[in-house]
């Protein structure tokens, strides 16, 4: 009798971790595939510019090696991106200048070309540290990382005017940008969840698109995060209508606007 108790608790506590562990939305970091564990992403330089913030103290305890974090994450915005290693349009990253700064905002990418950076600020650090919660900060730190790796390595459209017009162009690399994090999971994919914004256009770009393109991967070509970044080198000029059509096959129902009215009637905001 003693024994049957013991093996019904022991189940009933393993299923209760598993239950734990399954909505736990701070889940560990999507899987690397065997062709990109090798790639070099380009090399990390680390500057702490705040050693006497809170925010510093708690990175290092919680990332004790930066570069490696960095560059595995790196591998993981790729992989998202392109098909494998060979692809000719993977833009070739020398440095990676990785900087932890005791300024305004959250996170942002600077320079272009083989030499880039990513500020990160020690009071966002603190912010998600708040309730003491390791993997919550490793979940937004990884989130921010993709979003902001995501502008190093994904492709320009052109002739469709420039990211400070706020347009077609800015569109594309902040919807990618954040498209890329919801695929990677640092934003909860559950389209119900608050993580993502409800709106009436894919024109307001982040989390508005990237949500909208991270549906179209799950439920038009699982390689649509890939091919509509490729797009940018295809096409020119280059519009988001001309790209899904591109992507999908030139037919009515692949417009933008009919995608996106397709898409806000099965998630149900329409
Ligand atoms: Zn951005």
């Amino acid at each position: 009798m003693k024994k049957i108790i013991f093996v019904l608790l022991a189940a009933t506590f393993s299923m209760g971790a598993m239950a734990q562990l399954k909505v736990n939305k701070y889940h560990e970091p999507i899987k690397l595939e065997k062709k990109w564990l090798k790639y070099n992403p380009g090399d990390v330089v680390f500057r702490d510019e705040a050693p006497q913030t809170e925010g510093s103290k708690i990175y290092h305890n919680i990332i004790p090696n930066p570069t490696p974090y960095i560059q595995e994450n790196a591998r993981r915005v790729l992989q998202t991106l392109y098909y494998g290693p060979k692809d000719k349009n993977i833009p070739k990253i020398k440095t990676i200048n990785y900087s932890l700064v005791n300024e305004d905002g959250i996170s942002w990418k600077y320079g272009d070309g083989d030499n880039v950076g990513v500020c990160y600020t020690t009071g966002w650090i603190e912010k998600s540290f708040k309730d003491n919660d390791t993997m919550r900060l490793d979940y937004e730190t990884r989130g921010v990382l993709y979003h902001e790796l995501t502008h190093a390595y994904q492709l320009d459209p052109q002739g469709c005017g420039s990211y400070g017009d706020g347009g077609e162009n800015w569109c594309f690399i902040e919807g990618m940008a954040d498209g890329v994090r919801v695929a990677c999971g640092c934003f909860d994919q559950d389209f119900k969840s608050n993580d993502r914004p409800r709106a009436d256009t894919w024109r307001k770009g982040y989390r508005v698109a990237g949500y909208f393109l991270y549906w179209l991967m799950l439920n038009k070509d699982k390689d649509f995060l890939r091919k509509f970044n490729a797009s940018a080198a295809e096409l020119n000029p280059w519009s988001w209508d001309k790209a899904m059509k591109h992507v999908l096959g030139d037919k009515p129902e692949n417009g933008v606007e009919e995608l996106w009215d397709e898409y806000l009637h099965a998630i149900g905001d329409r």
